[in-house]
């Protein structure tokens, strides 16, 4: 006998499945409806009294969401999981959905931009009093602790200077103060990094980037620990930022390729990083699994390899910043990451150019930062044109 239970999560990622029809169709179809009917009152009540687990409206459940779902527990090793329309929508539920007035949280001041807002703008707005702490700053860390603590929120890698956390460090941390720890797991994927292992309780992901990998829908997700992800589904239950079940038919299909691409991304991405370290237009390079990144064996201890994305300094910095995405004839100007297109950005003129000097420095942003998300193109090409725009 096959036991399921121990299949690899990569092969679960391929095999769970809604079951079929009476049509007997061999891939998912999509089900779109708003609601589900019921052939008898008892039923109706069994579901509404949830003593069943039939599906009543898709703003609570739909067969293509809970197939979605149920991979994305497979692959981070979770309990229960939820999934929203954006990954935006992932981070602010598994906050508002959790935290109430009068409550602290501590976040890495590297998180993604909108998180930023979230937590410097919104959470104040209701009492939820936030502390910014730097990665890998131990003692702030310790310091921010305060008695009414109850949350502690970061990414690892960071966007976009991929700085790493050490999450095995996070896990105790969290442990020894009584803190739920929520980490964005999505620059690493569930198959490079699985926090819940380290003692992460939540992880939440935009489904947007790698898990599409192909810069099509908009989605999210919140998997972890089962009772805090009740409340999560309650929350959203009766405040709405569900995902559609197209959304869901498509990111479930990109799951059972989410390994290969992975690999492939990560192959490309290190040769990518190597071959910007000796060139002499390049101040530096960062890439986890080079041996020269800062967190280099905190990396190979909690990730299985080193990600899709390269950041690196190109000498001259605004101007030839700009030059150099002027220069590109294959990479896309985007503001996506994690597709199988090849995509360049300058964040100095960009994403962050309303801030000034100072307050860019704060947040890692030099003037000559270029992140680059490795695609699924010919490594060479990827390299050839990255060289060529480089003069
Ligand atoms: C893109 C991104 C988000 C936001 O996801 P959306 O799907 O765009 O809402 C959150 N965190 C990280 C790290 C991201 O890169």
């Amino acid at each position: 006998m096959l036991d399921k239970a121990k299949l690899h999560p990569a092969t679960q990622a391929v095999r769970i499945q809604t079951p079929s029809t009476w049509q007997m169709e061999h891939s998912t179809p999509l089900y779109l409806t708003s609601s589900f009917k019921f052939d008898e009152a008892e039923a109706m009540r069994a579901a509404f009294a949830e003593e069943s687990d039939d599906n009543i409206y898709s703003r609570f459940s739909n067969p293509n969401v809970d197939e979605f779902v149920q991979k994305m527990c497979a692959l981070e090793g979770a309990e229960a999981g939820f999934a929203t329309a954006s990954g935006m929508a992932a981070v602010f539920s598994s906050m508002f959905a959790l935290l109430k007035q009068g409550d602290h949280l501590i976040c890495c001041s590297s998180v993604f931009g909108s998180t930023y807002t979230i937590v410097t703008k919104y959470l104040p707005k209701y009492g939820i009093d936030c502390t910014l702490v730097p990665a890998n700053d131990d003692a702030a860390w310790e310091a921010a602790v305060k008695p009414n603590t109850k949350m502690v929120y970061l990414e690892t890698p960071t966007n976009p200077q991929l700085e790493i956390i050490d999450l095995e460090w996070a896990g105790q941390f969290a442990k020894k103060h009584n803190l739920i720890l929520n980490v964005d797991n999505c620059f690493a994927t569930p198959l490079l990094q699985r926090p819940i292992e380290f003692g992460a309780h939540l992880s939440v992901h935009s489904a947007t980037k790698w898990i599409d990998g192909q810069g099509r829908v908009l989605g999210g997700v919140i998997v972890g620990n089962a009772e805090l992800v009740r409340e999560i589904y309650l929350f959203c239950r009766n405040t709405g930022p569900s995902l559609s079940a197209f959304n869901a038919w498509i990111l479930s299909k990109s799951l059972e390729t989410l390994d290969v691409r992975m690999q492939r991304h990560c192959e490309s991405a290190l040769k990518v990083a190597q071959a910007l370290e000796e060139h002499p237009g390049v101040e530096w390079v960062k890439y986890p699994f080079l041996p020269t990144h800062p967190q280099y064996n905190i990396a190979k201890k909690q990730m299985t390899a080193g990600g899709g994305i390269v950041c690196f300094e190109i000498k001259g910095g605004l101007e030839a910043g700009r030059k150099f995405l002027d220069s590109l004839q294959l990479l896309s100007m985007t503001a996506n990451l994690g597709d199988s297109r090849s995509i360049a950005s300058h964040p100095a003129s960009t994403t962050h150019s309303k801030l000034s000097d100072a307050e860019r420095a704060s947040v890692g942003i030099t003037p000559g930062l270029i992140r680059v998300s490795v695609g699924l193109e010919h490594v060479d090409d990827v390299i050839r044109d990255i060289v060529q725009a480089l003069g």
